[in-house]
């Protein structure tokens, strides 16, 4: 299974110190160190920094999963990148949306809403993600009736997306607030996850909870399709020969 990790690599200034040193290789890294211990899994990144935004055809046609972290900068992803990412997520590529990517122009386009706002507080809180669905595959693994990031950003409701087709999360703040923290969808061929956690100057992926969810959450994203291999659009049908109700 190849799976592909997009980040923006370029903190605001004040985050820049804490993240480099809590990130040396970025966050994008960091998710490709402990996805690269599944033998099972070829893992690769980019930035919005390298040539192309990070927008490589030649490898995203061969991905299966791309996981996407955005901050500030999304307005700046170009357009045609936007849409060759939702034609391969419609053709069967899964995404796996994460944090203050929930602004982005690819998880606005997918939803078919704005800019998916929220209520949000950085305060160095505690986040506890209760497990609404713990049958689902994205919770396997995980024991109890809720896990807890010790230290996030705050994300609150309201959070405009539409109704997620299944929920795995619901997380409630150390200051009250609650949040759909792990939602899940379809669109054509492809899943698509969304997860709060995350912001860039806490330690938050190098959690074994979150880690575990994310792998989970890359193979239940992953339909193995070969891009062009089902023409999602404008497939005309064959002509009709005899009354089908005979
Ligand atoms: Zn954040």
């Amino acid at each position: 299974m190849h799976v592909h990790i997009w980040a923006e690599d370029r903190p605001l200034p004040e985050a820049e110190e804490t993240m480099r040193k809590l990130y040396p290789n970025g966050v994008e890294g960091q998710i490709a160190a402990f996805l690269r211990e599944n033998p099972d899994m070829t893992v690769t990144t980019s930035t919005l920094q390298d040539p192309d935004q990070g927008i490589d055809r030649e490898i995203l046609d061969k991905t299966d999963v791309l996981v996407y972290w955005s901050h500030k900068y999304w307005r700046e992803v170009e357009d045609t990148n936007v849409d060759y990412l939702q034609k391969r997520v419609l053709e069967g590529m899964g995404l796996i949306v994460l944090h203050s990517a929930h602004a982005s122009k690819i998880f606005s386009r997918l939803m078919g809403t704005r800019t998916q706002s929220l209520r949000w507080r950085e305060n160095d809180e505690r986040q506890r993600y209760w497990i609404v669905n713990p049958a689902h595959p994205i919770a396997d693994g995980l024991d109890g009736e809720y896990f807890e990031i010790p230290m996030d950003e705050t994300y609150g409701e309201y959070f405009e997306i539409p109704q997620p087709e299944e929920q795995v999360f619901i997380t409630q703040s150390q200051g009250g607030e609650i949040f759909r923290s792990g939602c899940c969808w379809t669109r054509g061929l492809g899943r698509i996850f969304y997860f709060q956690g995350g912001h860039e100057t806490y330690p938050v992926y190098m959690l074994r909870e979150v880690q575990l969810i994310l792998t989970n959450a890359v193979r239940w994203a992953c339909r193995r399709h070969i891009p062009g291999s089902f023409p999602v659009w404008a497939r005309q049908s064959p002509p009709v020969t005899g009354d089908p109700a005979k």
